[in-house]
């Protein structure tokens, strides 16, 4: 890490080192490439840093979120949240859309959810089958063993289910699930009564250790970083991998700006402001990877513009920035007498939900049965967590009666967190505000959004669907009916936008070719979710750090073959 790069002699630039450029950096240091990482953050040391260990009531507010943090004071996220200090972005009159950056080394990946499903073939061409959206440039088969290799890198916990929704992992790929606890049994036993199946969710967290990383032990909050090397994060794996090739170098603070071509339409040069001069730097480049994320990946390509590329450089299709999506979210909790008053036990487990239930009505849209045409799925809450702000929920009064009865409810309370599958649609897209710019002089994004009546309904039968299940536990649901339009969380919210450079067949309808390498310029590769086609109710981090394992290998074998 530092500025001392100029004696460093590299073959490929990747910007960004969170999951996708973490991922394309490994690969390809790992393939005997040299590599030299540009990171728009600060340099973060996950051992040294990270709050694990603190409780709440030692952190301010007893640890709530506040407008710095807004994930909670010890949130891993050190630079950034939902806004970052003097970066900007807007949104256009009418849409609402959240986005959430990580200045750090690593990214978002320090504190993500881990929640780490793989895509099936049917989610792969949901075009074909029913017109909506867009088809992925390969098949599920294409991507099945580059699945396996990227969970068996990366340490993901769960087991084959045998349902339509989640493909089998090969033998021996997975790490054990661990046993679900009392709140997610009972949420099963009442689902299964209405049909409904639940599987341990797939979560990106070792329950046995791998390489140089321990096993959880089932004790910290995952979202303030995992010293341990547990819960995956790049900055204790795929980096110092990396590095320890000797075949990396990582500028930290340098925060891209644009990418140049030359009169051939080859890019030849990266352009960075350094955080602490100000200064601008220029690096000329064999071969760039952006994986900066999909939005700020997209918002570099628009801002490059040259007298060939004027609408942005590898925008011929005017593809870049549109195509954006999220997933849908809502979210319903409900008081369950059944779970009052059980006795006290350590109910931590490896912080998020150990069971969950995928999206089971594939058949039921096969016979046109339902009015909205992709799934959804359910991420469950509940348990015994640590006590952290003041009293919540309907109690009131004072001395021991109060006390009596918040022990009581402790420990009853469920949750269901609806995720479900966005289509792309013509309002929602990102682009370029000329009038606004940056501290470091960079124009900003400009964000429209706005959810279709796909989603909508999908929400509508979820939140039907989360109270049907509540009540079958015999529980009341906490909250009052919701229509869908007022229980769908804001465009971005549930932070998994994609689809920004989206990659396909068609160089008139897309930005990349499957191996993320963009039409237009044949030495610039993007290796981060904006190169989806589709959003798949399945958490897209995976998804996205498969294909640039499999795209960087491709690469990598390009560059050795010196077509590249
Ligand atoms: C709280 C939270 C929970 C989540 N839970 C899940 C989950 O359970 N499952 C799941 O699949 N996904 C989850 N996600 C989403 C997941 O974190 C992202 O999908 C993933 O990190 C995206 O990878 P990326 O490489 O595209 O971007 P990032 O991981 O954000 O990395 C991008 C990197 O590029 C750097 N960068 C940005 N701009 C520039 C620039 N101009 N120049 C140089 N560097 C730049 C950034 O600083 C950053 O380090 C969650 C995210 C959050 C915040
Ligand atoms: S619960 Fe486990 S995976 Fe999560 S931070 Fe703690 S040790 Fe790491």
């Amino acid at each position: 890490m530092g500025h001392n790069y100029r004696d460093f002699a590299y073959d490929v630039i990747v910007v960004g080192s969170g999951a996708g450029g973490g991922m394309a950096a490994h690969t390809l240091t790992a393939a005997g490439h040299r590599v030299l990482m540009l990171e728009a953050g600060r340099d973060y040391d996950p051992v040294a840093e990270t709050p694990m260990f603190q409780m709440n009531h030692e952190a301010p507010l007893r640890g709530a979120g506040t407008p710095d943090k807004d994930f909670g004071f010890y949130d891993a996220t050190v630079d950034g949240g939902w806004s970052v200090p003097g970066e900007p972005y807007t949104t256009a009159p009418g849409s609402e859309f959240l986005w959430w950056r990580s200045r750090m080394l690593g990214g978002r990946t320090n504190h993500w959810g881990r929640f780490s499903l793989r895509f099936s073939e049917h989610d792969f061409k949901g075009y074909s089958r029913d017109g909506l959206g867009a088809d992925w440039p390969m098949n599920y088969d294409d991507l099945a063993p580059w699945y396996d290799r990227t969970e068996a890198l990366v340490g993901v916990c769960g087991n084959n289910p045998g349902l339509d929704d989640m493909p089998d992992s090969s033998p021996g790929v997975l790490q054990p699930a661990p046993p679900p606890r009392v709140p997610e049994l009972l949420i099963s036993a009442a689902a299964k009564k209405l049909g409904i199946p639940t599987a341990p969710m797939r979560r990106a967290v070792l329950t046995r250790p791998l390489d140089n990383r321990q096993a959880c032990f089932y004790a910290t909050p995952c979202g303030r970083g995992c010293s341990i090397g547990a819960a995956f994060q790049t900055t204790t794996s795929l980096l110092p991998m990396a590095l320890a090739t000797g075949r990396m170098k990582i500028i930290t603070d340098a925060m891209v700006c644009s990418v140049s071509v030359d009169v051939n339409g080859r890019l030849n040069s990266v352009v960075f402001i350094d955080r602490h001069s100000r200064r601008k730097v220029r690096l000329s480049a064999r071969v760039v990877v952006l994986a900066a994320s999909a939005c700020e990946t997209a918002r570099i390509l628009l801002n490059s513009r040259t007298n060939t590329f004027p609408a942005g450089v590898a925008n011929s299709s005017g593809q870049v920035g549109r195509n954006l999506m999220d997933s849908t979210g809502a979210n319903i909790s409900g008081h369950v007498p059944a779970l009052e008053g059980r006795p006290r036990y350590n109910e931590d487990g490896h912080t998020a939900n150990h069971l969950f239930i995928p999206w089971w009505g594939h058949q039921a849209q096969a016979r046109g049965e339902l009015n909205f045409p992709r799934g959804y799925h359910f991420e469950l809450g509940g348990g015994f967590s640590p006590p952290g702000m003041g009293i919540r929920g309907s109690d009131s009064g004072y001395g021991r009666s109060l006390k009596q009865r918040i022990q009581q409810k402790y420990g009853a309370g469920v949750g269901l967190a609806l995720r479900g599958e966005m289509l792309p649609n013509a309002n929602s897209y990102m682009e370029i505000d000329e009038r606004v710019k940056d501290q470091w002089g960079i124009p900003v994004v400009k964000f429209h959004w706005r959810w279709s009546a796909h989603e909508l309904n999908q929400v509508a039968h979820g939140l039907k669907t989360a109270r049907q299940i509540i009540e079958t536990m015999g529980g009341q649901v906490g909250m009052p009916d919701q229509s869908a339009e007022a229980a769908i969380k804001k465009g971005g919210e549930i932070i998994h936008e994609v689809g920004t450079t989206r990659m396909g067949i068609d160089h008139r309808e897309s930005v990349t070719n499957q191996w993320g390498q963009t039409w237009d310029v044949e030495n610039l590769f993007v290796m981060d979710g904006g190169v989806f086609a589709s959003n798949p109710h399945k958490n897209c981090t995976l998804t996205l750090m498969t294909l640039a394992m499999r795209n960087a290998d491709w690469l990598a074998r390009a560059m050795h073959r010196r077509t590249l």
